[in-house]
């Protein structure tokens, strides 16, 4: 099928909720993608963060073939291996607590937020607060979306769920404010992602874990893109002076297909109980299986020693670029700030025209998130690409 048809049906059949870029892929093999024409592209988005292992990692595709083959799904009504072994290795890899498994991110950040109003409720609290940060992105449900600035303004979704505050990102006065009796838990991006790659402080971090622990509220770290070796530890709360109660994972879990994860403290942990939460598809065999293979590959201290490595390659590169003015974030989790005569779009148009994949997450913003299997020579490739794009810009 030629492009042009397909973006008629999209536009006939599909809700048009995406503006998605005139390129069809039709494969991919660790950081490379190939479109319907046969050409080579260098993937530095890495389908939004999710396919960090790179496309099509034999391991991951041979663990989804054995179990898809054997076994694909039973319900929660039963025991499974694969799911018993992944909440294993996820609550010993983090937290040490019990696990909630799901679909998605903005699921397991829906599992956070109703532990967190069951284990305010369990205190005596009755209308539970949480807070959250302005710029933060937590999903597209409707708890989730409450605790997402930016996204709960648009009137014609509403209402949204009540009980939802935001403070500005690193502000620790504010957030001290608004933490109180009533608060079930702050909810936090270590590097906000979606925003455009920006940091929460050290000192906002212990701010909030300081204010939740003086009322008994659950701090809440959304890994959802951070997590999973992304920053260059298996969770990027490692690298940070605090732990979390509860930690969201989803992205990269799966090397590709949707899986989501709400990790708990053993306490925490022990608050939902039967009927209070679920998901049909939760903890299938095929993508626990899928997300063990890739904890296998990720949560390796050679790989994170590399992604710390490359990703200071990656930023050195890129700030002596003419036309970077800034670089954010941690490990291979990039965003790079523009000046304010550059068009970050078109850049961005350009790039792809020339064979790389980034996005713009905000006007003045290129976000990387390349496999954190990419090589040194693709980061020399995509630092020459963007240097080229931005001379032939400002020329
Ligand atoms: C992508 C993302 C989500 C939402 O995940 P979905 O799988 O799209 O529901 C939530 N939080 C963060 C930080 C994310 O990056």
């Amino acid at each position: 099928m030629k492009l042009e048809e397909l973006q008629a049906l999209e536009q006939r059949y599909l809700m048009q909720t995406y503006r998605r870029a005139p390129v069809e892929f039709v494969r991919g093999e660790g950081a490379l993608l190939w479109d319907s024409e046969g050409r080579e592209y260098l993937d530095f988005l890495a389908g939004l963060s999710v396919c960090s292992v790179g496309h099509c990692h034999p391991a991951v595709v041979e663990a989804v073939r054995e179990q898809a083959g054997r076994l694909m799904h039973v319900s929660n009504l039963f025991f499974t291996e694969p799911m018993v072994r992944l909440a294993e290795r996820l609550s010993e890899s983090s937290l040490g607590g019990r696990v909630f498994l799901c679909n998605s991110g903005a699921e397991a950040n829906e599992c956070a937020i109703k532990l967190a109003r069951k284990q305010a409720y369990r205190r005596g609290v009755e209308e539970p607060e949480i807070v959250s940060l302005e710029g933060g992105f937590h999903g597209r449900t409707y708890g989730a979306l409450s605790a997402t600035p930016r996204l709960a303004e648009n009137e014609a979704l509403g209402p949204m769920l009540p009980g939802f505050r935001s403070v500005p990102l690193n502000d620790v006065g504010a957030l001290r404010d608004v933490v109180y009796e009533k608060t079930a838990a702050v909810i936090v991006e270590p590097i906000q992602g979606e925003s455009g790659v920006y940091p929460a402080s050290e000192e906002l971090l212990l701010a909030a874990r300081q204010a939740c622990d003086e009322v008994g509220a659950l701090l809440v770290f959304d890994e959802i893109q951070t997590g999973m070796g992304r920053t260059g530890s298996l969770w990027a709360y490692e690298q940070t002076p605090v732990r979390p109660d509860l930690l969201t994972s989803a992205k990269a879990l799966g090397g590709g297909l949707p899986i989501g994860a709400c990790l708990a403290a053993p306490q925490p942990g022990e608050a939902l109980e039967p009927g209070d939460h679920g998901s049909t598809f939760a903890g299938g065999a095929v993508t626990s299986a899928a997300a063990l293979a890739v904890l296998d590959l990720i949560d390796d201290p050679a790989l994170l020693r590399q992604v710390r490595e490359l990703g200071a390659v990656l930023r050195e590169g890129l700030l002596a670029i003419d036309g970077v003015e800034e670089v954010r974030g941690r490990g291979l989790m990039l965003g790079v700030g523009l000046g304010e005569d550059v068009d970050a779009a078109a850049i961005g148009v350009d790039l792809l025209r020339h064979g790389l994949i980034v996005n713009v997450p905000e006007p003045g913003t290129l976000r990387l998130l390349p496999p954190l299997t990419v090589d040194s020579a693709q980061i020399e490739r995509a630092v020459g690409l963007i240097a080229e794009s931005l001379l032939t810009y400002l020329r």
